[in-house]
Protein backbone atom coordinates (compact mmCIF):
# COMPACT_ATOMS: atom_id res chain seq x y z
CA UNK A 1 0.00 0.00 0.00
CA UNK A 2 2.76 2.15 0.60
CA UNK A 3 4.45 1.79 -2.34
CA UNK A 4 1.07 2.44 -4.21
CA UNK A 5 0.45 5.75 -2.58
CA UNK A 6 4.43 6.81 -2.89
CA UNK A 7 3.59 6.42 -7.02
CA UNK A 8 1.00 8.91 -7.10
CA UNK A 9 -2.32 7.12 -7.12
CA UNK A 10 -3.86 9.38 -4.71
CA UNK A 11 -3.27 10.62 -1.16
CA UNK A 12 -0.27 9.34 1.05
CA UNK A 13 1.16 10.06 4.46
CA UNK A 14 4.15 11.39 3.20
CA UNK A 15 5.85 11.71 6.28
CA UNK A 16 5.07 10.88 10.32
CA UNK A 17 6.11 12.29 13.47
CA UNK A 18 6.22 9.82 16.51
CA UNK A 19 7.46 11.59 19.28
CA UNK A 20 8.60 11.27 22.95
CA UNK A 21 11.20 11.27 25.37
CA UNK A 22 12.20 8.02 24.71
CA UNK A 23 14.01 7.80 28.30
CA UNK A 24 15.22 5.25 27.46
CA UNK A 25 13.33 3.56 24.22
CA UNK A 26 10.99 0.50 25.08
CA UNK A 27 9.67 -2.06 22.83
CA UNK A 28 6.11 -0.96 23.63
CA UNK A 29 7.83 2.65 21.63
CA UNK A 30 9.84 0.39 18.66
CA UNK A 31 6.35 -1.69 17.99
CA UNK A 32 4.28 1.82 17.55
CA UNK A 33 7.75 3.10 15.27
CA UNK A 34 7.75 -0.05 13.31
CA UNK A 35 3.72 0.06 12.55
CA UNK A 36 3.80 3.66 12.02
CA UNK A 37 6.54 2.63 9.24
CA UNK A 38 4.58 0.62 7.40
CA UNK A 39 1.73 3.23 6.93
CA UNK A 40 3.98 6.25 5.46
CA UNK A 41 6.98 7.02 3.63
CA UNK A 42 9.42 8.07 6.05
CA UNK A 43 8.91 7.79 9.75
CA UNK A 44 10.55 10.63 11.61
CA UNK A 45 11.43 9.96 15.37
CA UNK A 46 11.07 12.93 17.57
CA UNK A 47 13.33 12.90 20.39
CA UNK A 48 12.31 15.67 23.01
CA UNK A 49 15.30 17.45 24.48
CA UNK A 50 13.30 19.86 26.72
CA UNK A 51 15.76 21.60 28.80
CA UNK A 52 13.10 21.85 31.80
CA UNK A 53 11.91 18.29 31.61
CA UNK A 54 14.70 16.25 33.75
CA UNK A 55 15.26 12.93 32.54
CA UNK A 56 17.93 9.69 33.13
CA UNK A 57 19.42 9.46 29.89
CA UNK A 58 21.17 12.38 28.03
CA UNK A 59 19.89 13.26 24.71
CA UNK A 60 22.98 11.74 23.04
CA UNK A 61 22.13 8.38 24.90
CA UNK A 62 18.57 8.64 24.05
CA UNK A 63 19.39 9.08 20.18
CA UNK A 64 22.52 6.12 20.17
CA UNK A 65 19.59 3.68 21.61
CA UNK A 66 17.14 4.66 19.16
CA UNK A 67 19.80 4.96 16.30
CA UNK A 68 21.04 1.29 17.52
CA UNK A 69 17.20 -0.21 17.94
CA UNK A 70 15.86 1.24 14.84
CA UNK A 71 19.02 0.05 12.22
CA UNK A 72 16.65 -2.34 10.45
CA UNK A 73 14.18 -0.02 9.53
CA UNK A 74 15.50 2.49 6.75
CA UNK A 75 12.54 4.56 5.94
CA UNK A 76 12.81 6.17 9.44
CA UNK A 77 15.16 8.88 10.91
CA UNK A 78 15.78 10.09 14.24
CA UNK A 79 16.18 13.71 15.20
CA UNK A 80 15.28 15.97 18.03
CA UNK A 81 13.56 18.87 18.84
CA UNK A 82 13.07 21.48 21.58
CA UNK A 83 9.98 23.67 21.50
CA UNK A 84 6.38 22.94 20.25
CA UNK A 85 6.39 19.52 18.38
CA UNK A 86 3.57 21.16 16.45
CA UNK A 87 6.51 23.70 14.51
CA UNK A 88 8.81 20.82 14.56
CA UNK A 89 6.33 18.58 12.50
CA UNK A 90 5.52 21.72 10.62
CA UNK A 91 9.01 22.12 9.34
CA UNK A 92 9.74 18.58 8.54
CA UNK A 93 6.47 18.74 6.34
CA UNK A 94 4.82 16.04 8.42
CA UNK A 95 1.24 14.97 7.60
CA UNK A 96 0.32 13.34 10.90
CA UNK A 97 2.03 12.42 14.45
CA UNK A 98 1.55 9.06 15.65
CA UNK A 99 1.00 8.49 19.44
CA UNK A 100 0.70 5.32 21.24
CA UNK A 101 -2.40 4.81 23.76
CA UNK A 102 -2.08 2.16 26.16
CA UNK A 103 -4.65 2.97 28.92
CA UNK A 104 -7.51 5.01 29.56
CA UNK A 105 -4.90 7.16 31.92
CA UNK A 106 -3.04 8.06 28.41
CA UNK A 107 -6.26 9.50 26.86
CA UNK A 108 -6.31 12.32 28.85
CA UNK A 109 -3.20 14.27 28.26
CA UNK A 110 -3.09 12.92 24.29
CA UNK A 111 -6.71 14.42 23.32
CA UNK A 112 -5.68 17.37 25.21
CA UNK A 113 -2.41 17.72 22.98
CA UNK A 114 -4.37 16.19 19.99
CA UNK A 115 -6.88 18.95 20.20
CA UNK A 116 -4.55 21.83 20.93
CA UNK A 117 -1.95 20.69 17.81
CA UNK A 118 -5.42 20.62 15.65
CA UNK A 119 -5.82 24.57 17.10
CA UNK A 120 -2.07 25.67 15.97
CA UNK A 121 -2.08 23.96 12.56
CA UNK A 122 -5.16 22.38 11.27
CA UNK A 123 -3.33 20.20 8.52
CA UNK A 124 -1.55 17.91 10.70
CA UNK A 125 -3.37 15.55 12.05
CA UNK A 126 -2.73 13.55 15.09
CA UNK A 127 -3.53 9.72 15.09
CA UNK A 128 -3.22 6.92 17.64
CA UNK A 129 -2.55 3.58 17.37
CA UNK A 130 -3.68 0.99 20.16
CA UNK A 131 -0.37 -0.37 22.04
CA UNK A 132 0.74 -4.29 21.52
CA UNK A 133 -1.40 -6.06 23.83
CA UNK A 134 2.16 -7.48 24.92
CA UNK A 135 3.10 -4.39 26.18
CA UNK A 136 0.66 -2.51 27.08
CA UNK A 137 1.99 -2.61 30.59
CA UNK A 138 5.12 -1.58 29.58
CA UNK A 139 6.92 2.08 30.36
CA UNK A 140 10.04 4.10 30.21
CA UNK A 141 10.01 4.63 33.89
CA UNK A 142 8.62 1.16 35.24
CA UNK A 143 12.13 -0.33 33.16
CA UNK A 144 14.11 2.17 35.00
CA UNK A 145 12.40 1.22 38.57
CA UNK A 146 13.45 -2.61 37.48
CA UNK A 147 16.92 -1.52 36.55
CA UNK A 148 17.29 0.61 39.55
CA UNK A 149 16.63 -2.24 41.67
CA UNK A 150 18.37 -5.10 40.00
CA UNK A 151 15.13 -6.29 38.14
CA UNK A 152 15.35 -8.37 34.77
CA UNK A 153 14.84 -6.05 32.00
CA UNK A 154 14.87 -8.87 29.27
CA UNK A 155 12.09 -8.43 26.66
CA UNK A 156 11.27 -5.21 27.82
CA UNK A 157 13.74 -3.10 26.18
CA UNK A 158 16.01 -3.74 22.72
CA UNK A 159 18.00 -6.34 23.34
CA UNK A 160 21.00 -3.87 21.83
CA UNK A 161 20.39 -1.37 24.58
CA UNK A 162 19.57 -3.63 27.74
CA UNK A 163 23.27 -3.20 29.13
CA UNK A 164 23.94 0.41 29.12
CA UNK A 165 20.34 0.75 30.64
CA UNK A 166 21.83 -1.60 33.49
CA UNK A 167 24.91 0.11 33.66
CA UNK A 168 23.47 3.20 33.84
CA UNK A 169 22.22 2.53 37.55
CA UNK A 170 24.68 0.29 38.87
CA UNK A 171 27.62 3.32 38.21
CA UNK A 172 25.32 5.14 40.46
P1 LIG B 1 6.56 11.23 26.87
O1 LIG B 1 7.59 11.20 27.97
O2 LIG B 1 6.69 12.41 25.97
O3 LIG B 1 5.16 10.93 27.32
P2 LIG B 1 7.27 8.59 26.01
O4 LIG B 1 8.67 8.49 25.51
O5 LIG B 1 6.97 8.01 27.34
O6 LIG B 1 6.90 10.09 25.88
O7 LIG B 1 6.27 7.95 24.96
C1 LIG B 1 6.20 8.40 23.65
C2 LIG B 1 4.97 7.86 22.99
O8 LIG B 1 4.99 6.44 23.00
C3 LIG B 1 3.65 8.25 23.65
O9 LIG B 1 2.69 8.44 22.62
C4 LIG B 1 3.27 7.04 24.46
O10 LIG B 1 1.89 6.94 24.64
C5 LIG B 1 3.80 5.94 23.56
N1 LIG B 1 4.11 4.72 24.32
C6 LIG B 1 4.94 4.60 25.35
N2 LIG B 1 4.98 3.32 25.79
C7 LIG B 1 4.12 2.62 25.00
C8 LIG B 1 3.67 1.26 24.94
N3 LIG B 1 4.12 0.36 25.83
N4 LIG B 1 2.78 0.91 23.99
C9 LIG B 1 2.32 1.85 23.13
N5 LIG B 1 2.68 3.14 23.13
C10 LIG B 1 3.56 3.53 24.04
Amino acid sequence: MKKQNAEGDGPSMKICICPGSFDPVTNGHIDIISRASKLCEKVIVAVGNNKVKKTTFTIEERMGFLHCALVNLPDVEIDCFDGLLIDFAKRKEASAIVKGLRAVSDFEYEFQMALLNKRLDYNIETLFMMTNVNYSYLSSSAVKELAKNGGDIEGLVPDCIKQKVMEKFSAK
